[in-house]
C-alpha cells in the first residue's frame, strides 16, 4: 500500500525528465536548446541560453570573465513543460568554458542528448562528454545536426559512432538527400515522411507512406533520391542494429535522429521521442550501496556544482542540489550530513533564465539552487529526517597545469589561504614539487578554470598571482613500494598532491607509457587513490 505522498511522487516524477546535451562547440547546442525551450512556450527564454549578446541576453552577470567573454561560465538549469511532461535540460558548457563542472553536471542527468554536426561527424569534446555518460551508463540519444548543409554519408557517421565512441546505432529516422537537396526524413517507426520544404524551408509537412518503396516519395524527392533511400534503407534492416529498448537503457545502443536545429526541423518529433523513450528521473546510491528511489518519502538531495558571486553585489554562492527523492518544500527543514547541521532551506530557486523563481514545491529529478553562504561543498548531501550520504562524486582527471605563484610576496599568507580554500572546492587540484625547488602546480580540466581562480584570487583574497602554462597533459597517482624519483625525468616530473601521494606529470602519451615501462612494479591511477 502506498501512501498518498508516495502515489505523489510517483505520478510527479514518472512526468520528469532530467538531461545534458553533449556536443563539440558549433555544432549548434545553442540552437537546440533554444527550439526546445520554444516547444515548451518558454519563448521568453530564448536567446538566454548563451548570453551570446551581453547585457541584453547575458543568464547571469555574476562575473566580470562572464560579461567580458558573453558566456555563462558555469552550466544553468532550464525547465519547461511539454506535452504533460516537466523536462529539466542542464547545460553544460563546452569549448574553452569547459571545467569540472561540465563533467559534474551530467552526474545530475538521468540521460544525454549527443548533438553531433553532420559535416564533423564526432568531435574532440564529444568524446570527452560522452565518456562520462558512457562510465554513468546512462541512455544517450544522437541528434545529427545541420543536415541543410552538405556533410558526411550518414553510414559513415554511424560508424564513426561504433569506431571512436564504441556504441551501437539505431537511425530513428533516415535522411533524403541532404545540403541543397534535403527533402526531409524518412521516419521508420511511424513509416512516414517529414517534409523540409517551403521556400525558405521552414515549413514541415508531415506525410502518411506505406513504407520506403512507397512511390509518393518518388513523386516528391525524385528517382535518384527515391533510388537510394531504398537501397539504403534495405541495408539498414539487413546490417543495422534492431531497436532494443533495455540496451537503450543500458546506453549501449543510441537511437538517432536526422534534422536541422536552426530551421527547426525534425526538433520536435525527437523531443517527443526523446520524452518517451527517456528515462524518468533515477534512484542514486548512498554510500552504503542502496538505491534511494525517488518515491522514498523523506527529501535527500546532492549538491553536485557551486557557483560563486553570481551575484557581486550580494556575493552570494549558489549551491545546485539535485533531488534524489521525496517532496521538497520551501522552508522544510534538512540534514547537511557532512556539517552535521539541521538547516532550513528557505530560499530555493529555480532558474528560469534572469528571472530566477523562487521555488514553492519541487521534486526527484528537479534541481534547485540553494543560497550558499559557504556551508556547502560539492558532492554534499542533504536529507529529511535521517541521514542519507551519497555516493562521491567522481573526480576527474586533470589535464592542463600551471605552475602559481604570488607576484607580491608580503601577501604570501592570504594566498596560501586563497590557495587552501579555492583548492578545497575540489575542481582544482593543487601538487608540490619534489625537487629543490618548492613550487606549486595547478591541475584542471579546462583552461577557463584557471580563469576563474586568477579572478577569485583577486577579488575575494584581494592576491594577483601569475600563472605559467607547464607542457604537461597527463597525471597519475603513482603507487609503488619505493619511488625512484629518476625514473620521472624524460618529459615527466614527480610531484606530491595534497595527501601526500607522489603524482607523476607527463607531457606525452609516449612519457607515460615509457615510464609504465621503466616502472613495471608501479600502478599509474588517473585519479587520487
Ligand atoms: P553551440 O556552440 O553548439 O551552442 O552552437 P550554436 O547553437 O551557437 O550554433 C553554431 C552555429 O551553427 C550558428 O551559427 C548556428 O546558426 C549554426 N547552426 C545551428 N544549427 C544549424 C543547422 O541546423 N543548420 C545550419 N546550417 N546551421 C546551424
Amino acid at each position: 500500500m502506498s501512501t498518498p505522498l508516495q502515489k505523489e511522487l510517483q505520478t510527479e516524477a514518472a512526468k520528469r525528465r532530467t538531461f545534458a546535451i553533449i556536443s563539440h562547440p558549433d555544432a549548434g547546442k545553442t540552437t537546440l536548446t533554444e527550439k526546445l525551450l520554444l516547444f515548451g512556450g518558454a519563448i521568453r527564454l530564448a536567446g538566454t541560453v548563451k548570453g551570446r549578446k551581453v547585457g541584453k541576453y547575458a543568464t547571469s552577470d555574476w562575473m566580470e570573465i562572464e560579461k567580458q567573454r558573453g558566456i555563462s561560465v558555469t552550466s544553468s538549469v532550464m525547465q519547461f513543460d511539454y506535452l504533460g511532461h516537466k523536462v529539466n535540460i542542464l547545460d553544460t558548457p563546452g569549448h574553452q568554458d569547459f571545467s569540472e563542472d561540465t563533467y559534474r553536471t551530467l552526474t545530475a542527468a538521468d540521460s544525454a542528448v549527443m548533438l553531433i554536426d553532420v559535416a564533423k561527424g564526432v568531435e574532440a569534446q564529444t568524446i570527452k562528454l560522452f565518456q562520462v555518460c558512457r562510465m554513468r551508463g546512462i541512455p544517450i540519444f544522437t541528434f545529427i545536426n545541420k543536415l541543410d548543409r552538405e556533410g558526411r554519408d550518414p553510414f559513415e557517421l554511424l560508424e564513426e559512432l561504433e569506431q571512436v565512441l564504441g556504441i551501437r546505432s539505431y537511425p530513428m529516422n533516415w535522411p533524403i538527400g541532404m545540403g541543397k537537396r534535403f527533402c526531409g526524413v524518412y521516419d521508420r517507426q511511424r513509416t512516414q515522411l517529414e517534409l523540409f520544404q517551403g521556400d525558405d524551408h521552414k515549413q514541415v509537412a508531415v506525410r502518411k507512406v506505406e513504407g520506403y518503396e512507397d512511390q509518393v516519395i518518388k513523386e516528391i524527392a525524385g528517382e535518384h533520391l527515391y533510388e537510394q533511400l531504398g537501397q539504403e534503407m534495405e541495408l539498414l534492416d539487413v546490417a543495422g542494429d534492431p531497436f532494443d529498448y533495455e540496451k537503450v537503457m543500458r546506453g549501449e545502443l543510441t537511437p538517432v535522429f536526422f534534422g536541422s536545429a536552426v530551421n527547426n526541423f525534425g526538433v520536435q518529433t525527437f523531443l517527443e521521442n526523446f520524452l518517451e523513450l527517456a528515462p524518468a528521473p533515477e534512484p542514486r546510491k548512498n554510500s552504503q550501496g542502496e538505491m534511494i528511489e525517488p518515491t522514498k518519502e523523506n527529501f535527500s538531495g546532492y549538491v553536485f556544482k557551486i557557483q560563486a558571486n553570481m551575484n557581486p553585489a550580494h556575493r552570494d554562492r549558489i549551491a545546485f542540489l539535485r533531488i534524489v527523492s521525496g517532496k521538497f518544500q520551501r522552508g522544510m527543514s534538512v540534514k547537511h550530513v557532512r556539517a552535521g547541521k539541521e538547516i532550513k532551506l528557505s530560499q530555493p530557486q529555480q532558474f528560469l533564465a534572469q528571472d530566477r523563481d523562487i521555488v514553492e514545491e519541487a521534486y526527484p529529478g528537479d534541481i534547485i539552487g540553494l543560497f550558499d553562504p559557504g556551508i556547502f561543498r560539492i558532492g554534499d548531501s542533504l536529507s529529511q529526517k535521517e541521514e542519507i550520504v551519497f555516493d562521491e562524486l567522481p573526480t576527474f582527471s586533470p589535464e592542463i597545469f600551471a605552475k602559481v605563484t604570488v607576484k607580491n610576496a608580503l601577501k604570501h599568507k592570504q594566498y596560501q589561504k586563497g590557495i587552501d580554500q579555492l583548492t578545497e572546492e575540489g575542481t582544482i587540484q593543487v601538487f608540490r614539487t619534489t625537487g629543490a625547488f618548492d613550487d606549486t602546480i595547478l591541475g584542471v580540466v579546462g583552461q577557463l578554470q584557471f580563469e576563474v581562480f586568477e579572478h577569485r584570487m583577486k577579488a575575494e583574497y584581494g592576491v594577483d598571482i601569475q600563472l605559467q602554462r607547464l607542457g604537461f597533459q597527463f597525471a597519475r597517482w603513482i603507487i609503488d613500494e619505493k619511488i625512484d624519483p629518476s625514473r620521472f625525468r624524460i618529459n615527466s616530473q614527480l610531484v606530491t598532491d595534497k595527501k601526500g601521494n607522489y603524482v607523476a606529470l607527463f607531457e606525452s602519451e609516449y612519457a607515460l607509457r615509457s615510464a609504465m615501462e621503466k616502472n613495471p612494479t608501479a600502478q599509474f591511477l588517473t585519479n587520487a587513490p
